[in-house]
């Protein structure tokens, strides 16, 4: 049976890159399609019924239509705007972190509903006034969870021995944490005290209700960063280099092919 021509989904808008003289490229994050892109025309001009419901970081309702390369939207209705993730710059900056983290580690329609719930979960909690770094953390860890790098937390991911309430280091290279006696011979280490392997390891086994609850001390929060920006860093750097060497293979296998 042919796909219908057109089609709806929820969606949260993710990132929008301008095409032509007055359309935009909008890339969505959908519970039931994934990552997908869609060409909203004619929404950069002042009267354009699309604007108000597209916009960056926005959870609407949208409707599209099939296209040969890029499918089209059509109509979109708001769902929630996360009107205080707007109105205020760093929210926005959060809000924006979180969208990026999404669409780096994303490929386009590859369905995962609880990666959608963790993202529009993340926009309601980023809307309420709380612990901001706690829930970009918590964030960080479950979305690592989603997307197959789920940091090893419980045993040295080198010598497989339980970890010890000593400190440890976190090696982004080997995907986790290892005990003092393997970190002295690895290269690219982050000490990990007793107490942030202990916040990480409760973001990634507990629900958000309970996560919550922690109150995080300014020197908690900032060893939490270390460890969590270099390991993102580091594992999207990986998926960038692979991105773009499975490019130069498809190139050559492209030229290499008979014609
Ligand atoms: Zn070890």
């Amino acid at each position: 049976m042919p796909k219908p021509r057109t089609y709806q989904t929820e969606a949260i808008v993710i990132k929008k890159i301008k095409l032509g003289e007055a359309d935009r490229i909008l890339t969505l994050y959908t519970p039931n399609l994934g990552k997908i892109q869609g060409v909203a025309k004619g929404i950069r001009r002042p009267r354009s019924k699309l604007a108000g419901h597209l916009e960056l970081i926005t959870h609407s309702q949208v409707s599209l239509a099939r296209g040969r390369n890029l499918d089209t939207i059509i109509g979109s209705q708001t769902i929630d705007s996360f009107l205080p993730l707007k109105s205020d710059l760093w929210l926005t900056s959060c809000a924006l972190y979180v969208t990026e983290l999404i669409n780096q580690f994303t490929a386009d329609h590859v369905e995962n509903y609880l990666l959608f719930q963790l993202l529009l979960e993340t926009m309601h909690r980023l809307c309420q006034a709380g612990d901001i770094e706690l829930v970009l953390h918590y964030f960080e860890l479950h979305l690592l969870d989603e997307v197959g790098y789920r940091p090893q937390l419980q045993q040295c991911v080198s010598c497989h021995s339980p970890l010890k309430p000593a400190t440890n280091a976190f090696s982004p290279v080997s995907g986790g944490v290892l005990c003092p006696n393997c970190s002295r011979s690895q290269f690219l280490t982050y000490s990990l005290s007793v107490n942030a392997l202990k916040v990480l390891r409760l973001f990634q086994n507990s629900d958000y209700n309970t996560a919550s609850r922690l109150k995080m001390n300014p020197a908690l929060s900032d060893e939490l960063d270390k460890v969590m920006s270099h390991y993102l860093e580091y594992l999207l750097e990986r998926e960038v280099k692979s991105a773009a060497w499975l490019g130069i293979l498809r190139e050559q296998a492209k030229q290499t092919a008979p014609s």
